[in-house]
């Protein structure tokens, strides 16, 4: 392999649709390394596909360049790129066979017969089909004919191979054992690879560096460790691996608040800065009631093979917990976690965070109150098909009891009353601090939630308020239990 020099350059592209005028990619910068594994990780309708049908050059960007070896290809078209793409559909001819699907391109290049054979050859063996050159399409399993859109991409010697969710189509185990070919196939092949996946455990498993996005832009760009271990925000630390996620705020020095207890924490913001804490589930310990930071019962125990994960309810906190130790529903627990293991960041824009369920009509509820919302009109893409039933933008089945509503909402956007029955939530002032123009307010909420509201009026600590949520104020994520 080379030196790792830069090999294609995203320099602040974005993508708007002429149509609808939809923002589907919003100034994204990349640089990637010659070689290098790199993976776009994102829920479906981020702009994944947009990102690399504008480095194949199928889409031009509305806004910045992309430079290969230094040099801007903006103005060329797909077949003068040296970049191949594998496509989710393998989008292979159904009615020819292995080889002329294998050989199509570099016939079109008039390229001689017998460099075709060696060049056929040689990928059916990079992807193990050695000897399928005169195979029907039709006879051979999903991943054989996913290899064979490998092939036919590899055929053509790409310096950049482009692979958008290749192995969306194939069952897990096959998944797997193509995840680990395809990085086999890599290794080989030096070549550079840019993967886009869904799936985190794929992108930790198979990458060198990923790119987390969500709604168009890129939320952190890193390796799988960094991505892991220092999400740099709550919707990485969600997305990525399980995590506890709360709001709250810093109450002092290396304190802070959230889930209902004072914690210590060693990443220090200044008093009354809203955060978000993140906490994974194997981080969090239960000790005997009272010995914790914080108290709960446990509600659900699953024995996963190696460990049991545990839920234990604070209140309406929902805490998981990995373990190696058992615990039985209904015990009182104390939790605590070692200061290094809480991440603490700042809230972005001081959102606060929350999930609403999905009921059987498919509209969102939250703390008994329906939200005046339903699945379909939040989650792009997502549709209600004749069967009654709800499918995502990949045409994936949403079933009610199987997802739920990551919302978020800015404490701007959130109103007190004392009026305890108008609000979609009671809960009582636990911190207040002002900030020059307004107050900051934490309200403690009858399920234990924390939330950061601001308003300019003077409450006083322990007021009890009900608050008021509007819907339209609210950014929706859907989560997959
Ligand atoms: P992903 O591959 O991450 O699932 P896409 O890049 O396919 O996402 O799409 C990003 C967003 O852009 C989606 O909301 C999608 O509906 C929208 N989009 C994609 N292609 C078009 C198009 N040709 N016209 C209008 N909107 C589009
Ligand atoms: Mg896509």
């Amino acid at each position: 392999m080379e030196s790792k020099d830069t090999i294609i350059e995203l320099k602040g592209i974005s993508k708007v649709f002429e149509d609808d005028g939809f923002k589907a990619v919003d100034n994204f910068n990349l640089e990637v390394k010659r070689g290098e594994f790199v993976t776009f990780l994102g829920p479906s309708g981020c702009g994944k596909t947009t990102t690399l049908r504008m480095i194949a050059g199928f889409d031009v960007p509305t806004e910045g360049d992309i430079l290969l070896n230094g040099k801007s290809i903006i103005g060329l078209p797909p077949y003068e790129r040296p970049i191949n793409t594998v496509f989710q559909r393998y989008a292979l001819f159904p009615h020819m066979n292995v080889y002329d699907n294998i050989a199509f391109g570099l016939r079109q290049k008039k390229t001689p017969k017998d460099m075709i054979d060696r060049k056929v050859g040689r990928v059916l063996e990079l992807v193990d089909l050695e000897g399928f050159e005169r195979r029907a399409i039709r006879t051979l399993s999903g991943g054989q004919q996913q290899r064979i859109a490998i092939a036919r991409a590899l055929v053509n010697e790409p310096e950049i191979l482009l692979l958008d969710e290749p192995l969306g189509a194939l069952d897990l185990k096959m998944r797997k054992e193509m995840q680990l070919e395809l990085k086999d196939m890599h290794n080989k092949l030096g070549i550079t690879f840019i993967y886009v996946t869904h799936d985190q455990e794929e992108a930790l498993t198979m990458s060198d560096k990923i790119v987390v996005m969500s709604e168009g832009r890129t939320q952190q760009i890193g390796t799988p460790e960094d991505i892991y271990n220092e999400p740099a925000n709550a919707f990485v630390a969600d997305f990525i691996g399980e995590s506890n996620i709360f709001n709250g705020m810093m109450t002092g020095h290396l304190k802070a608040r959230f889930c209902g207890g004072e914690f210590v924490c060693v990443d220090d913001f200044e008093e009354g800065t809203h955060i978000t804490a993140v906490v994974r589930p194997e981080d969090v310990e239960i000790t005997a009631p009272g010995h914790g930071t914080i108290n709960g019962i446990v509600d659900s125990v699953i024995f996963k093979g190696i460990h049991y994960e545990i839920t234990v309810l604070s209140g309406k906190n929902e805490i998981v917990i990995q373990t190696v130790h058992n615990a039985r529903v209904g015990d009182r627990v104390g939790l605590r976690v070692d200061p290094e293991n809480i991440h603490i960041m700042l809230a972005e824009d001081h959102t606060n965070l929350f999930y609403a369920d999905v009921n059987h009509d498919f509209r969102l509820e939250y703390n008994g109150h329906h939200l005046d919302t339903s699945l379909t009109r939040i989650i792009k893409g997502s549709k209600r098909r004749e069967d009654g039933t709800v499918v995502d933008g990949n045409g994936d089945i949403l079933e009610p009891d199987r997802v739920r509503i990551l919302v978020s909402l800015m404490p701007d956007d959130i109103e007190m009353t004392d009026d305890q029955d108008a609000g979609l939530i009671q809960g009582t002032i636990s911190n207040l601090i002002y900030k020059g123009d307004h107050y900051s307010y934490i309200i403690h909420t009858e399920l234990e939630q924390d939330f950061v509201v601001n308003d300019e009026d003077l409450w006083n600590m322990g007021d009890r308020v009900s608050l008021l949520m509007p819907v339209d104020k609210m950014k929706f994520t859907l989560k997959k239990k």
